[in-house]
């Protein structure tokens, strides 16, 4: 493997945010654009109910600050999710003008909004008088983040017990650099320490902290942990050099980043580079080796592109990168030569008839064996459960996500639940997991007040 060979212009232009931000003309031009309908389906469309056009409205008048607390009222994670939310499914799918005209940038004029909060420093809520009462966090992700400071603002004591060595959890590891720096993830986790909220980090819960100490010590507990890392594929070859766990990989490329471009340079990178998996880990590990300046990047997936897991205008964003696709292809063996990737042995599938449940699965072919060149395997399979955090609180689990009640309450009534680790049906999104937040604080609180 080598390392890339782009200059620093071309990996600027490859790093860098994929929209440019509005300027004020433009912000104010699009807002002005709005019909600021009533009944507006794109509030309903937002899982966090953002009131949408009273935002737009205010800066159209030039009322930004006024826009950003709008905004930050249903969701306190609005900068990170302008970036991130998939709005072509979301509020921009369903702006009215999206039948006829070009839907409303609605993710954009909430970044534009956004940002300009934080260039300010401003904190827009008065803090009430703390209550006595704490709850304790485990995950300073999107849920985490999102319940600590909806509680704060109801006067509880929060604090967030983090693992890692930084807080905000995919938002700052996980979402490649050109949809979201490390930058933006860091200024929310601070804005939300200004609600008054401590975050704690480098504390892992079952390790430097026990379960029992925070059901000992706080009046609640919200588990907001995600999930874990990419698993093993259970094939030979796994140990050999140029096998790259696909979040490590990404989070590489967004230290790297946030150092300064040029310790880009210094990521190791294959010529030909096979990434196992299809879903939004492997569309973004995918387009991280591609800019990185591999000359080719293969997706490898054992279904087609109608099961596939990522969005399809990520299919399509992927696409155009220059990614390419072996679609119905199962990896049997990572193939080495002196300790390097030298290829990914591979085996043909074919769909069966339609089972029971209407979906079919895949069979291989028989005698259909061959070989793709690459250098580098990227493993992009999903992210383990983590089933010792759940069963270290004696919680009930479903196929290793946590088991909740709609109001988020988990088996133990004093253990709450939300984001990522719950998510056992729907999307998993920033926008589910600060809506989980919101609706764990609620629970939270109406399970304290009594
Ligand atoms: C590669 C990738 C790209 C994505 N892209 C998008 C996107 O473009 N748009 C979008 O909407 N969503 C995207 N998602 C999904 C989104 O990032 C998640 O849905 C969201 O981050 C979930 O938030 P969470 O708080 O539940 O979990 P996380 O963000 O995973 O945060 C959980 C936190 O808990 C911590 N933790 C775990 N165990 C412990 C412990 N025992 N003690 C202390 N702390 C612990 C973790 O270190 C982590 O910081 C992406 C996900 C991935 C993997
Ligand atoms: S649906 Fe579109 S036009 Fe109507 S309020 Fe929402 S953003 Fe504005």
């Amino acid at each position: 493997m080598n390392t890339t060979q782009l200059s620093t212009e071309a990996l600027t232009k490859q790093f860098s945010e994929l929209k440019p931000p509005f300027s004020k003309r433009e912000a104010t031009i699009e807002a002005t654009r709005c019909l600021y309908c009533f009944d507006a389906p794109c509030i309903t469309a937002c899982p966090t109910s953002i009131d949408i056009p009273t935002f737009i409205r205010k800066i159209s008048t030039d009322n930004v600050l006024g826009s950003a607390k709008t905004i930050l009222e249903a969701n306190l994670l609005a900068a990170t999710c302008s970036r991130v939310c998939p709005v072509e499914e979301l509020c921009e799918g369903a702006c009215v003008l999206g039948a006829d005209h070009k839907p409303i940038q609605i993710g954009q004029l909430q970044r534009y909004a956004m940002d300009y909060l934080y260039l300010k420093g401003a904190q827009p809520f008065e803090l009430p008088v703390k209550n006595g009462k704490s709850v304790a966090i485990v995950g300073a992700g999107p849920a985490g983040l999102s319940c600590a400071g909806e509680l704060a603002q109801l006067g509880y004591e929060t604090t967030v017990f983090e693992k890692n060595q930084l807080p905000g959890g995919l938002s700052t590891y996980g979402i490649v650099v050109m949809r979201e720096p490390i930058r933006v993830a860091l200024e929310e986790v601070a804005f939300i320490e200004k609600l008054g909220v401590t975050v704690k980090t480098g504390a892992e819960v079952g390790k430097d902290i026990s379960s029992d100490a925070l059901l000992k010590d706080f009046d609640a507990v919200f588990i907001a942990a995600g999930m874990g890392n990419v698993p093993n594929l259970g094939i030979a070859g796994e140990n050999l050099e140029g096998v790259t766990e696909a979040l490590a990989f990404i989070a590489a490329s967004k230290f790297a980043e946030k150092e300064g471009l040029e310790r880009l340079k210094e990521l190791p990178i294959g010529k030909h580079v096979a990434v196992i998996g299809a879903g939004n880990t492997a569309i973004d590990a995918a387009t991280i080796a591609k800019r990185l300046g591999a000359e080719r990047v293969t997706i490898v997936y054992r279904r087609t592109a109608e099961e596939m897991p990522a969005y399809e205008f990520e299919y399509e964003f992927i696409k155009n990168e220059g990614v390419e696709f072996r679609f119905l292809t199962q990896p049997l063996e990572i193939l080495g030569t002196e300790g390097q990737v030298s290829g990914l042995k591979c085996q043909s599938m074919q769909l069966s008839d339609k089972g029971s449940d209407g979906r079919r699965s895949v069979v291989a072919k028989p005698d259909s064996d061959w070989i793709l060149d690459c250098d580098q395997v990227i493993k992009a399979i999903g992210q383990e459960k983590l089933i010792k955090l759940y069963s270290a609180f004696g919680l009930e689990t479903e196929k290793g996500y946590v088991k909740v009640t709609e109001a988020l309450q988990t088996s133990n009534p004093k253990v709450f639940a939300g984001g990522d680790c719950v998510r056992l049906v729907g999307d998993a999104m920033t926008v589910t997991a600060v809506e989980d937040g919101k609706i764990a604080a609620n629970s939270i609180h109406q399970a304290l007040s009594k």
